[in-house]
């Protein structure tokens, strides 16, 4: 995968100050997918080229965290044109090596950094859904002079056809942040193949990179599709804040908004407690290497990752959607190498017997036995407490109990509709103990009362949330 930019502009040393790259010197850095490498095939006094060469690791991406399951893999995970192809890797990669260049910044050369001087990029093979069209409305709006050269799907085999790889380039006079951003958002538009998961974070940076141009774009509505997967909510709403459209909402419905908004606040402040409630217990006990069962969107990993003792944190699901959220929330496309090693998604059930459990410190699960049918509750005790036997095991549960209190929760239901269960802390405590008598586990309860003290100490909690914190068995 290759990106070459060129300028005639003078003095052909202003370049490199402008991408923040040495031209004397070769540059490579690691990649989540891969390896980058940035250096200048030619620095003459009229040109001047700047090369990015990524070498993607085929197999790392599989294997990696967003491999997925041994189940769902396919022969084309291995075998594609991932590797050789212009897509949102390179997008990445274009973000992390100029990354100060595409904010419009120079430290050397701030003045050139926002004047427009002859640039060419080249794209070695990019593909082009909806083809060389596609590709002329996308770029000859923004002033490119745009050359494309189409790639037969076979050379040896004509009747095949054309195949959507083109070596594109693209001139004209701009400044180098605007061609930066312009590949940035347009290579995976024309690719329509995100490698990772597309969120809210997706909308930001949609607004933030396509601030000024996109707006008036001939084609907007097919990049904000695009670029954003196809996700109509998230493209709704990067559309209508783009046009700055968004209609007032009506009194009932914005009052209604706040309050639910209150609410999830007051839930994710307890949430905060209960992971920090289990972060100290980590740290009491000196766990390192940390599995998090029924991880989920990852919230506690996001915590653990940012805590010096855990060197090692894997999480696992069942659910692919939640681990690509996780993925996407932990940022895990975008860490330096060192971090992202740290960290690996799991995709598996907790009702089956799995090796890559073995071997840790601790264990948490946080919030997910209830929702566990109870005749598979001993699959899982087997599971955790036989096989995967780790050091420490650190679990929350909701106490029913406590529901009474909760207001707006009927009598007899459960907090969550995918609850199986709600215990007693009598209930509870009897599982435990049983199971550390079969297991040769001890067991520590967490006082729910000291919990209660400490929460209720606390101003920014009011007393409805009081009764749903205090209780929760950690
Ligand atoms: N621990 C997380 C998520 C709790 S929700 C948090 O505190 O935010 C319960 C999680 O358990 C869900 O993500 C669900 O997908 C997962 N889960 C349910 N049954 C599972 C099973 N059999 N194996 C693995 N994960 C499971």
């Amino acid at each position: 995968m290759l990106l070459t930019i060129t300028t005639t502009h003078r003095p052909a040393t202003d370049p490199g100050y402008l991408l923040h790259k040495n031209p004397a010197q070769a540059q490579a850095f690691e990649l989540p997918f891969g390896k980058a490498h940035v250096f200048y095939p030619e620095a003459t006094g009229d040109r001047c080229t700047a090369a990015l060469l990524i070498e993607i690791d085929p197999i790392g991406l599989v294997r990696g965290p967003r491999g997925g399951s041994g189940e769902g893999r396919q022969l084309d995970q291995y075998v594609n044109d991932r590797p050789y192809v212009a897509s949102s890797f390179l997008s990445v990669a274009i973000a992390r090596a100029f990354g100060t260049a595409m904010s419009g910044r120079s430290k050397e050369r701030q003045e050139l950094a926002q004047q427009e001087i002859p640039l060419e990029a080249q794209i070695a093979v990019l593909p082009c859904r909806g083809g060389e069209g596609f590709l002329r409305r996308l770029f000859d709006p923004l002033g490119y002079e745009v050359g494309a050269t189409g790639h037969p799907l076979d050379e040896c085999i004509p009747e095949w056809g054309d195949s959507r790889y083109f070596t594109v380039r693209l001139r004209g006079r701009k400044r180098i942040a605007d061609l930066l951003t312009h590949l940035y958002v347009l290579i995976p538009v024309l690719d329509d193949d995100k490698h990772y998961f597309v969120g809210d974070a997706e909308v930001e940076k949609l607004l933030r990179h396509g601030g000024g141009w996109l707006a008036g774009h001939p084609e907007r509505d097919a990049i904000a599709h695009r670029y954003l997967k196809h996700r109509r909510s998230l493209v709704r709403e990067a559309l209508s804040r783009l046009l700055d459209e968004d209609v007032a909402e009506p009194d009932d419905a914005a009052r209604a908004r706040e309050k639910e908004e209150a609410e999830l606040e007051a839930v994710i402040r307890l949430n905060d407690r209960r992971i920090q409630a289990v972060l100290d217990v980590l740290k009491k006990h000196g766990a390192g290497r940390v599995v998090d069962l029924g991880c989920g969107e990852g919230r506690l990993l996001r915590a653990l990752m940012k805590e010096k003792q855990i060197t090692e944190v894997v999480g696992l699901d069942v659910s692919v959607r939640s681990l690509e959220i996780a993925a996407e929330r932990l940022d895990l496309e975008r860490l330096p190498e060192t971090k992202r090693r740290r960290v690996t998604l799991l995709h598996g059930s907790l009702m089956y017997r799995d090796k890559r459990l073995a071997g840790f410190d601790a264990a948490t699960v946080v919030e997910v036995i209830e929702h566990l049918d109870t005749p598979r509750l001993a699959a899982f005790e087997r599971v955790l407490f036989e096989f995967a036997r780790p050091r420490l095991v650190v679990l929350t549960t909701p106490n029913v109990e406590y529901n009474a209190r909760l207001a707006g929760l009927p009598a007899g239901r459960f907090r969550h509709r995918d609850h199986r269960f709600e215990w007693t802390r009598r209930e509870f405590q009897d599982w435990t103990a049983t199971i550390a008598a079969r297991c040769g586990y001890g067991v520590e309860i967490a006082q729910p009362w000291s919990v209660r003290q400490a929460l209720a100490r606390d101003p920014r909690i009011r007393p409805r949330d009081r009764g749903a914190g205090a209780l929760r068995t950690a």
